[in-house]
């Protein structure tokens, strides 16, 4: 089975997680302020928060801009649930804006209208979650414009996009938004196992974010109320969490994201192969965006049979000859948890046409030319056979 994405681990990688395991400290010590130390340099960025996934960095996040009961958060229904999910944990609640069809990731112009809407409603959210869709940057310099005009914060969703570059400026920058997460699952470009990271230029932001992390316990006594009783001391402040990353963690990650640039040439190498080879077909590749370089985290084709019928066969037959294809993503607001909530389908209609027509390739480092070749013969045998 050619699997769609796999993790790229070598030799320092290994011994870098020896070495933590025989050190001194399995959590709590150097290596994870060394890892953010890395990221926000390799990012260009102030500061980096890391902390056992991306998940938790959304909520984490969320929080410190301050959602809470009876606020709002918007993001696009073509993500991983998490996006959405940070809103449900701060009490708040969730809408969608619809996907441009062409990049798949939050529609600009969708969004324009619905603030205008949702402010003449007196129901702006206080939160937009913009998501770098298979790593490339959406249209970040609109987004931004669009909410400094309404007084809305930004969280961009990059948790496939470390690596990517946007209008000249690495993603994770924080140029265009308040806070940028990024994950460290095996799938994504480097990987922690588990993991993720929170970036901003905000020193408040980023000092809330790891109180949060860890219990909303602090020892620095400039934050205390009283005087500390003595060197054991310690006051919580907030109601947090254990969102800790271990050393073990951090130290692959900083291996990991010495390799970032190759990894992620490789996949942009690779995507450019793909374009070539499926030039013939009837699918569309991903569209590129002159201002931004993706990461590549996916490579997503669109089948453009008007038979919608024939998705599914097609991905079936493609996974029976052994090629590892995904689809990113069932749209979170049909989901049933959410359909409960009242979504419906017919509410993000560009949305829910590219989930019936959208298929994820296998796309890793260390894919070999014969395995690219495997899936596109793979690909135009299934297409030829339903008469594409
Ligand atoms: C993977 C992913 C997440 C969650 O990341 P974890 O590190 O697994 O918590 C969130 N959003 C998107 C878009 C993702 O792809």
């Amino acid at each position: 089975m050619i699997p769609y994405g796999r993790q790229n681990i070598n030799d320092s990688d290994i011994n870098a997680v020896i070495n933590v395991l025989k050190s001194d400290y399995l959590t709590q010590g150097p290596v994870v302020p060394k890892f953010e130390k890395a990221i926000a340099e390799k990012v260009n960025v102030k500061r980096a928060v890391a902390v056992n996934s991306a998940t938790a960095a959304l909520h984490i996040a969320a929080l410190s801009l301050g959602l809470s009961k009876g606020d709002i958060l918007w993001t696009t229904p073509i993500t991983f649930v998490a996006s959405a999910n940070c809103a449900l944990y701060c009490g708040a609640t969730v809408d969608f804006v619809d996907i441009d069809p062409q990049t798949y990731n939050m529609s600009a112009a969708a969004l324009e209208i619905k603030l205008r809407h949702a402010y003449e409603a007196g129901k702006l959210p206080k939160i937009i979650v913009p998501v770098h869709m298979g790593g490339q940057s959406p249209d970040m310099e609109k987004i931004q414009a669009l909410a400094n005009l309404y007084g809305v914060k930004i969280i961009e969703d990059a948790s496939h996009a470390i690596g990517a570059e946007y209008k000249g400026k690495p993603v994770g920058s924080c140029f265009h938004s308040d806070i940028t997460i990024f994950s460290f699952h095996p799938v994504k470009i480097i990987t922690t196992a588990e993991g993720g990271v929170a970036t901003t230029c905000d020193d408040i932001l980023a000092d809330k974010m790891k109180l949060l992390r860890s219990h909303g316990i602090t020892r620095d006594t400039v934050l205390m109320d009283e005087p500390s009783h003595g060197p054991w001391y310690y006051q919580q402040l907030e109601l947090g969490f254990n969102y800790r990353m271990t050393e073990m963690q951090a130290a692959l990650g900083c291996t990991q994201l010495t390799r970032l640039e190759e990894f992620v040439d490789r996949r942009n190498e690779l995507a450019e192969i793909y374009d070539t080879l499926l030039e013939q077909l009837p699918v569309s590749q991903p569209k590129r965006d002159l201002d931004a370089r993706s990461s590549f985290h996916l490579y997503i084709v669109r089948l453009l049979s008007k038979n919608s019928g024939i998705h599914r066969q097609v991905f079936e037959e493609l996974r029976a000859a052994g090629i590892g294809v995904n689809v990113h993503y069932i749209p979170v607001h049909l989901q049933p948890f959410y359909r409960a909530m009242g979504f419906k389908n017919g509410d993000f209609p560009e949305a829910e046409n590219y989930y019936k027509q959208a298929i994820s390739l296998p796309l890793y480092p260390a894919m070999s030319m014969s395995d690219l070749n495997q899936v596109v013969c793979s690909l135009e045998q299934s297409l030829k056979k339903h008469n594409c």
